[in-house]
């Protein structure tokens, strides 16, 4: 009995499978591809967020730093 093993299920077929499958037993689909395309966009996903917390920082700063120089006049 393996009643421990973890599942998920099938996008394609929705039955279930075990976790960390790269085929369905059911609708014998590839899901070797999908695990690669996820982590894939995750990191792109991961790069792109810090890209524009960057750029969002960088314009708080400058309107942080135009506002104190304008306003000691
Ligand atoms: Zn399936």
């Amino acid at each position: 009995m393996t009643l421990a093993r973890n599942f998920t299920k099938c996008p394609y077929c929705r039955e279930e499978i075990a976790e960390g499958a790269i085929r369905c037993k059911h609708c014998h689909a590839d899901l070797s591809d999908l695990k690669k395309k996820e982590s894939v966009w995750a990191k792109y996903n991961c790069f792109r967020t810090g890209f524009l917390v960057g750029i969002l920082f960088t314009i708080v700063l400058s309107i942080i730093l135009y506002l104190h120089f304008t306003s000691g006049n």
